[in-house]
């Protein structure tokens, strides 16, 4: 077997780099992913200091219990190496807490620059962008659009309908993700808030201090 030996011990990506499976997915517009190889859920008690009307956080809670669902994650993952993709979808329900309405905690990519897509499958929500030194950007997304979130906007989640939101995200792998930076900022600089006519608008954080710089 030398020229086995010699071939492994040569450093040849083809012979040493993991390869993994192929998914079959087959991508519900209920957010149902089948092949999914995970899931989580977020309920309401993980969402303490994410909306900024506390009162009425509270008396929600008060309301429907800390285990009440907010959101639901499914995806496909193999790798974790650079080039590999997670792909999935995310599934968050309708609501307001005070004049906000229902969104997912939102995150920086721990490692910055990797990018995101976003497709909406059904529901209407938008997606809030913000760069760390003050750009904002809210952007609609109803079944059949797509937001590219580009490295280094923090990125959020919001359901401004009726109807569960759902998106079909796919990003890298390596990417992770940095909820801190936006608890230690009071918030993200923008709130997604009903506008008193049905729809909805934005408006300025006033809890907001500021992203620290990565
Ligand atoms: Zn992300």
């Amino acid at each position: 077997m030398p020229e086995e030996s010699a071939l492994s011990s040569s450093g040849s990506p083809g012979a040493t780099s993991p390869v993994a499976d192929p998914g079959a997915l087959v991508v519900g517009a209920d957010g149902s992913l089948t092949g999914a190889t995970g899931s989580y859920t977020k309920q309401l008690g993980d969402m303490a200091g994410v909306y900024r009307d506390a009162d009425a956080y509270q008396a929600l809670l008060a309301e429907r219990g800390a285990d009440a669902l907010v959101y639901t994650v499914q995806e496909h993952r193999n790798l974790s190496s650079e080039g590999a993709i997670i792909i999935g979808t995310s599934t968050l329900l309708p609501g307001r807490v005070g004049a906000e309405f229902a969104m997912t905690r939102g995150h920086l990519h721990a490692r910055a620059d990797r990018a995101e897509l976003y497709h909406c499958l059904s529901g209407q929500g938008v997606m809030l962008l913000e760069t760390v030194d003050g750009r904002s950007e809210a952007l609609p997304l109803t079944p059949g659009q797509a937001v590219h979130v580009p490295g280094h906007w923090v990125h959020r989640s919001v359901n401004t309908g009726d109807e569960p939101f759902v998106t079909l995200f796919c990003y890298p792998a390596d990417a992770g993700q940095d909820y801190a930076l936006i608890e230690q900022a009071g918030g993200m600089a923008s709130l997604v808030v009903t506008d008193g006519t049905g729809g909805w608008t934005t408006r300025p954080n006033p809890d907001h201090t500021g992203y620290r710089r990565t």
